[in-house]
């Protein structure tokens, strides 16, 4: 049996007609249904359903054999125990600093200012900001970011941006881009060796699909 590890929304929607291009039929049951192992089409193949930053977890101790997670969360995780084959194209979107409209971010970091940031992004977040020498106090927080600087918790936040419509609806504007995002394909380094002879196909298949959709959309 592999294991794949997807996790709700716009990753679970977007690997789905991946699948499909791999000819893999999705299960009966939708992740509506709450049930958190799911059939596939394929016999050997079943999806189990985690939370996004539960993804790499679960590969790295084999409890999945593949998953799909962002670069986001692979950056916070580390990506111990997990080999990282194929950039699928999907659920892009850019990782970003943002501050209220009004804030002059570039001015602040001329002047050396120490910034207080909000993010669930805390490993990455002290890389970027190391690496230009702005100082900052890093605020972890869970979700919501955005509401931070409206309260007062922080100058700024570093989260996912696709459209900008949650940013624009809460006053905040884009200031500098961190790296665009999309998601990867992992697999659990021990399966690789010793499920080879089903992984090998699936990976080539999953390439094929995230490979043909990248051409139609790019
Ligand atoms: P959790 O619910 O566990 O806190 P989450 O809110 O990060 O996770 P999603 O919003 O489904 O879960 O995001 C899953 C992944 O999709 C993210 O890790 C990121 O790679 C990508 N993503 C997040 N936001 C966007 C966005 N606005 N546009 C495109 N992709 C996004
Ligand atoms: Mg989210």
């Amino acid at each position: 049996m592999i294991t794949l590890a997807l996790s709700k929304g716009r990753i679970f929607d977007e690997t789905l007609p991946l699948l499909a291009g791999a000819g893999i039929a999705p299960g009966p049951a939708a992740p509506s249904s709450r049930k958190l192992i799911l059939p596939t089409g394929d016999p050997q193949l079943r999806l189990i359903i985690v939370r996004a930053s539960d993804v790499p977890t679960y590969v790295q101790y084999g409890a999945a054999d593949l998953g799909v997670a962002g670069k986001d969360v692979l950056l916070e995780h580390g990506g111990e125990g997990l080999y990282q084959p194929i950039d699928l194209g999907i659920a892009r979107c850019r990782l970003c600093v943002a501050a209220p409209v009004g804030f002059d971010y570039a001015n602040a970091v001329r002047r050396g200012a120490r910034l207080r940031i909000a993010t669930k992004y805390l490993k990455t977040a002290r890389e970027h900001f190391a690496a230009k020498g702005v100082h900052v106090d890093l605020i972890k927080l869970y979700g919501s970011m955005e509401l931070a600087p409206l309260v007062g918790l922080a100058d700024a936040i570093v989260d996912l941006v696709s459209s900008g419509s949650t940013l624009r609806a809460n006053h905040l504007a884009e200031v500098e881009e961190i790296m665009p995002i999309s998601a990867r394909l992992i697999v659990n380094q021990a399966s690789l060796k010793t499920k080879a002879d089903r992984l090998e196909p699936l990976l080539e298949a999953l390439g094929r699909a995230a490979a043909a959709s990248t051409e139609a959309t790019p």
